[in-house]
């Protein structure tokens, strides 16, 4: 795990007030899904660098599931997310090349929460929104971040869609920022 502390100064902002975790979904003895030469492992650990290093930006205090480029196994990840206030885990959806669109997987109380990361990673990768379910809408594996952690799974994109990949590849450190701004919105309970 690391604590990433060293955050920008960014003033006239309300305080802090919910702790922070992000985690990369998978590690590298487990890929994940594997589709287009990419593995889901590789997209979500640099997904989850790119969403650290902007909420440095927005000056979030937060803790990640690894250093830099490294990622726990998801048993100790649905650890630390469960000391966490806001967690969420990383993954890529995989089904037939037709499928498409982003979703989450969380309790129902993470359902504000989920459903802007959803409308918002919709919007910018031009993908459909598939809207944030209950925990037992996805894959069994996945199920430690939830059911133990409390967290959100974000599942950005479809990993077997050639043209979902590619939309990320183009945009994702704009999503990236985009979901760092969510985060800290909701760490700071700002209302705007
Ligand atoms: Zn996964």
């Amino acid at each position: 795990m690391r604590w990433v502390t060293e955050v920008a100064a960014v003033p006239a902002r309300s305080e802090q007030t919910r702790t922070v975790m992000i985690s990369a979904g998978h590690s590298n003895t487990d890929p994940g899904a594997v589709a287009q030469g990419v593995t889901e492992a590789e997209i979500v650990l640099e997904f989850r660098d790119l969403v650290s290093a902007a909420l440095a930006r927005h000056g979030i205090r937060h803790l990640t599931d690894g250093e830099d480029g490294n990622n726990l196994p998801l048993r100790q990840a649905a650890c630390l997310a469960a000391e966490a206030d806001i967690a969420i885990e990383f993954h890529c959806n995989a089904a037939t090349p037709a499928a498409t669109g982003t979703e989450t997987l969380s309790r129902r109380d993470a359902f504000p929460l989920a459903g802007r990361l959803c409308v918002e990673t919709a919007a910018i990768l031009g993908i459909a929104n598939r809207g944030a379910k209950p925990e037992n809408a996805g894959q069994h594996h996945r199920l430690a971040f939830v059911s133990d952690g409390g967290g959100i799974i974000h599942e950005l994109f479809f990993i077997t869609n050639a043209s979902d990949l590619g939309q990320y590849q183009q945009y994702r450190e704009a999503l990236a920022d985009r979901v760092a701004r969510i985060i800290a919105q909701a760490a700071r309970d700002d209302k705007g």
